[in-house]
């Protein structure tokens, strides 16, 4: 059933604003078109169900590369402008905007190619990839292709002395006046709820942790009302440990490429020794499909998803090669399943944390 928090979640999506920054999200907007174009020969000529198209741009890209027929759904009202950029390109014979959810819409056919941008913050946030699975189940063709194909949410423990200067240890002298009494309310407010803003590799403190990894063509939605991960780290610098990041990556590739073309073996059958290549050739020749991926991590070029971050109160100082040990788990809020709610459970040095925090961001920034 559409909840009153779906329609609020679908109003947002009808301002221009959250798509006109999708949009300018280059790095978002030109790795989908790669993937589709890349991706041509399994399009052309094929049926396609864009699920969630905002404005229209990704299903006209599917019509572009040659696809016969893109079902382009949005609950949005912003199909309807989807509607009129298809018409102004004269695509109206090849894109069929559908105003309504995928969960309720009907299409009279198998899709050969789904195609869908689900992702939110912290990848899971929205619970929009249940839309993507129902489109799945309800229409695609055995073998069909599922545009990104996999998804993998990263974690990993971070120092940033520099938010924390300036959120909180400002309060410590504030024009000469004394305002620590400040510091138990800025922290509260920096630091209650996850915070989307962009870092860099720097702060990362080491390797990241696979919190999921998502197969589009076999995920299911019960899979997805609450992920449990356990790590552990060890730091591999000496600093204070400020929270945790969360960003993710989706790869445009996957098994129904793999149903088409025979798998190609990953290790090479000739002994290693025998070999005149080196790793890095074996590697790209077991690898001719190399799949397109979008990332959002620190060390990559910046996108609209940032990264998620979830501060502790107070820093912990860590020690080179110091272990950081405990458990995340993300559930879809009970109050509105488009929420989430996460808890965080960390030991280091001895000492054993939990944190508790909602995420209610809107998505228009
Ligand atoms: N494909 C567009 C927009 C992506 S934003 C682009 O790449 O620019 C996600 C869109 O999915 C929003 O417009 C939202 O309204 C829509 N959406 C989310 N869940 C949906 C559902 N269950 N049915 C139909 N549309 C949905």
């Amino acid at each position: 059933p559409c909840t009153e928090f779906d329609k609020a979640y679908f109003n947002s999506y009808a301002h221009v604003g959250i798509h006109e920054e999708m949009i300018k999200d280059h790095v978002r907007t030109n790795t989908y078109r790669d993937a589709i174009f890349h991706h041509q020969s399994l399009i052309e000529g094929k049926v396609v169900v864009d699920v969630g198209c905002g404005t229209g741009i990704l299903s006209i890209f599917c019509a572009q590369a040659g696809a016969k027929r893109v079902y382009a759904v949005d609950a949005s009202d912003i199909a309807v402008q989807a509607n009129e950029v298809v018409k102004a390109n004269n695509l109206s014979d090849k894109v069929i905007v559908l105003h309504g959810r995928v969960e309720d819409v009907e299409i009279n056919e198998e899709v050969d190619v789904i195609i869908s941008e689900w992702m939110g913050y912290m990848l899971l946030y929205e619970s929009m990839l249940g839309s993507v699975i129902t489109a799945r189940d309800r229409w695609l063709k055995h073998g069909g292709l599922i545009l990104p194909s996999n998804a993998t949410l990263y974690m990993a423990p971070v120092t940033h002395p520099d938010r924390y200067r300036e959120s909180i240890e400002f309060w410590r002298n504030v024009y000469g006046i004394d305002m620590s009494a400040m510091l138990p309310l800025a922290k509260q407010c920096a630091f209650e709820e996850p915070s989307v803003e962009t870092i860099s590799g720097e702060n990362v403190l080491t390797w990241p942790h696979v919190v999921k990894h998502v197969d589009c063509y076999t995920i299911t939605i019960d899979e997805l009302e609450s992920v449990t991960t356990t790590y552990k780290f060890r730091s591999m610098m000496r600093a204070p440990f400020h929270g945790f990041a969360f960003w993710f990556d989706v790869e445009f590739g996957g098994p129904a490429a793999s149903l088409i073309n025979p798998r190609v073996p990953v290790l090479p059958t000739v002994p290693s020794n025998n070999s005149p290549m080196d790793g890095s050739q074996r590697k790209k020749r077991t690898n001719p499909n190399e799949a397109l991926v979008l990332s959002t991590a620190p060390e990559d070029p910046p996108t609209h998803w940032q990264q998620t971050l979830i501060y502790f109160y107070d820093p912990i100082d860590v020690e080179q090669d110091q272990l950081i040990e405990g458990s995340a788990t993300l559930t879809q809020s009970k109050e509105n399943r488009r929420f989430m709610n996460i808890n965080l459970r960390y030991s280091s040095g001895g000492r054993s944390f939990v944190k508790e925090s909602v995420m209610r961001k809107k998505v228009q920034s």
